[in-house]
C-alpha cells in the first residue's frame, strides 16, 4: 500500500485480495465494456467492501464519468431509473448492474438537476462530479472503496481501508450530523451496516444516533420500508432489531410496537419478536424463502393482539375483532413505514387466521388446513407458543394433525370434542391473564 498522491491511497493489484473470480460475470461484463468504450470503469460500494472483507457480496455497483444516457446506448439492456439519483440499471435475466455516474458538489448540471435541499435534507443529486467527489459523498468511509478495472488496484479517498482493517463504521466528513440531516436513512445504514458487518460505529457517528433519531419522520415511508427489509432481512435482524431499539430509532419507524414494548411487564412481546428474527436470519442463512409479510405480521403482532383483546371485550367475534384490530393497527402503520398491499393482505390473513387455530371440532380444522395462508399462519402459531403467549398443547395438536393420516384427521376432529377456552392475554386491556402454562411447544418449525 502506498500514498499515490495526497487525496488517495492506491493499492496495487498483487497488495489486495479482491480477485476477478469472486465478481459476477455480468459485473465484468460492464466494467470492461465500458472501458472498452473510453470511460472510467470502477466496482464500488458493498461489493468491494465485502470482497476486501473475504463476504459473499450481495450486489454489485459500479461507478463510471459515463452519462446515464451514455451507459444506455452501451447497453441494449439498460433502463434508466430515479429521480433522487439518475442511474443505470444494466439487466442480465435476474441480476441487475447498478451503474452510476460519479457525482459531486462542484461540477456540471443534470438538465435541470442541480442538488436540491429541504430543511438540509438532499431531495434530489443529479450533480455529476469527479471520482474523487464522487468518493467523498458517499456515506461510509468502507462504502467509498474503488476497485478499478483498468489496472486492478483498489482506489481509497477516504480512509475506508484502515477503517475496514479496524471494523470501524466512520461517516466521510468531520460533522456527521449534517450527514445524517443530508439524509437521514444513513442512521438506519449505520444500525444495518454494524449488525452485519459486526462493526463498530465510530463514537462521533454514535452520538448524534439518538438525538437526531425524529428525522427519520421526514423520510418517505416508501423508502423506509426499503431500508426496513434490508435491515431485518439481512441475515442480522435480530442485532439489527436490537440496536434500532438501543438508539431509539425503532420507535420512530414502529411507534405502536415500541409502545407496547417499552411498557410491558412481561418478557413475552419482545420475546416473541426476538424470536421470530432468529428464526428469520437461520432461514437467510440456510437460503430459505423468507417474506414480508411474515416480518411485518412479527413487528406489529403486539399492537394487533392488544386492540383485538380490548374489542373482543367490547363484543366483537373473534374474527371480526381480528379484522378490525389488524385494519387499525396496519392503518397507522402506514403512515411510518409503507407496506405493500402485496405484503399487508397476507399479513392481515396470517392474524386472522389466529383465532381460527382454537376451532378443533368439525369441518374447521380441515378448513383452516386448506388455506393458503396455513402455513405462515401455523408457524405463526408455533412462535407464539413457544413464547408463551399462546397454549403449547394447542400448537402441538396442529403439529400432529399436519402430521396425521386423513383418517386419523378425522377422529382427532370428533364432534365429542370440546370446545376450548380463548386464551386471555397476560396483561393488557381486560386485565386478568391466562395462567402460566406448561411445558414450551416442541413442535416448532421455522417462521419467516
Ligand atoms: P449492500 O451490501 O447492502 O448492497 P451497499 O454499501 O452496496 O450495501 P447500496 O445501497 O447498494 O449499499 O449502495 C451502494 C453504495 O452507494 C454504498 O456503498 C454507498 O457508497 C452509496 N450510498 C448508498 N446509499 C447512500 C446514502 N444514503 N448516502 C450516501 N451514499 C450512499
Ligand atoms: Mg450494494
Amino acid at each position: 500500500m502506498y500514498p499515490d498522491s495526497d487525496s488517495c491511497r492506491i493499492v496495487p493489484r498483487d497488495q489486495h485480495g479482491i480477485s476477478r473470480a469472486n465478481i459476477s460475470e455480468n459485473a465484468l461484463k460492464v466494467l470492461y465494456r465500458l472501458k472498452q468504450e473510453g470511460y472510467q470503469s470502477l466496482l464500488v460500494g458493498g461489493g468491494v467492501r465485502d470482497l476486501l472483507l473475504g463476504r459473499e457480496p450481495k450486489d454489485f455497483d459500479v461507478a463510471t464519468d459515463a452519462r446515464p444516457e451514455d451507459v444506455r446506448r452501451v447497453f441494449r439492456n439498460c433502463r434508466l431509473i430515479g429521480r433522487r439519483f439518475r442511474l443505470a440499471h444494466v439487466h442480465f435475466g435476474p441480476e441487475i448492474i447498478e451503474v452510476a455516474t460519479f457525482r459531486g458538489g462542484g461540477g456540471e448540471l443534470e438538465d435541470d438537476g442541480e442538488r436540491h435541499l429541504e430543511n438540509g435534507m438532499i431531495v434530489r443529486d443529479n450533480l455529476y462530479g469527479t471520482r474523487e467527489e464522487d468518493a467523498l459523498r458517499r456515506d461510509f468511509t468502507v462504502n467509498a472503496l474503488y476497485y478499478n478495472i483498468a489496472d486492478f488496484t483498489v482506489i481509497d479517498y477516504a480512509g475506508g481501508l484502515e477503517d475496514l482493517q479496524a471494523g470501524r463504521l466512520r461517516l466521510i466528513g468531520d460533522d456527521p450530523e449534517r450527514r445524517y440531516r443530508e439524509d437521514p436513512v444513513r442512521m438506519l445504514r449505520a444500525v444495518r451496516f454494524a449488525a452485519k458487518l459486526g462493526f463498530n460505529i465510530d463514537p462521533d457517528c454514535e452520538r448524534p444516533l439518538r438525538a437526531w433519531s425524529s428525522l427519520l419522520g421526514g423520510v418517505p415511508a416508501a423508502r423506509l420500508f426499503e431500508e426496513v427489509l434490508k435491515l431485518l432481512h439481512s441475515g442480522a435482524g435480530l442485532v439489527g432489531f436490537e440496536k434500532l431499539r438501543h438508539y431509539d430509532l425503532f420507535g420512530q419507524l414502529f411507534p405502536a410496537t415500541e409502545e407496547c414494548l417499552a411498557h410491558e411487564d412481561h418478557a413475552f412481546p419482545i420475546t416473541f419478536v426476538s424470536r421470530g428474527l432468529a428464526n428469520t436470519d437461520r432461514r437467510i442463512q440456510e437460503d430459505k424463502p423468507v417474506t414480508p409479510a411474515f416480518l411485518f405480521a412479527l413487528l406489529l403482532w403486539e399492537p394487533v393482539r392488544r386492540r383485538f383483546f380490548t374489542l373482543v371485550d367490547r363484543g366483537l367475534d373473534p374474527h371480526e375483532a381480528m379484522v378490525q384490530a389488524g385494519g387499525e393497527v396496519l392503518a397507522a402503520q402506514l403512515a411510518r413505514v409503507s407496506i405493500p398491499k402485496r405484503f399487508s393482505l397476507p399479513m392481515r390473513e396470517v392474524w386472522e387466521l389466529q383465532p381460527r387455530f382454537e376451532q378443533l371440532d368439525g369441518k374447521q380444522p380441515h378448513r383452516l388446513a386448506a388455506h393458503p395462508r396455513f402455513r405462515a399462519a401455523y408457524d405463526f402459531l408455533v412462535l407464539r407458543a413457544e413464547c408463551g403467549e399462546a397454549d403449547p398443547e394447542l400448537a402441538d395438536w396442529w403439529t400432529r394433525f399436519q402430521e396425521a393420516s386423513c383418517l386419523d384427521r378425522e377422529g382427532m376432529t370428533g364432534p365429542a370434542r370440546k370446545k376450548r377456552r380463548r386464551r386471555r392475554p397476560r396483561s393488557g386491556p381486560g386485565g386478568e391473564g391466562a395462567e402460566t402454562r406448561g411445558k414450551p411447544s416442541t413442535g416448532g418449525r421455522d417462521g419467516g
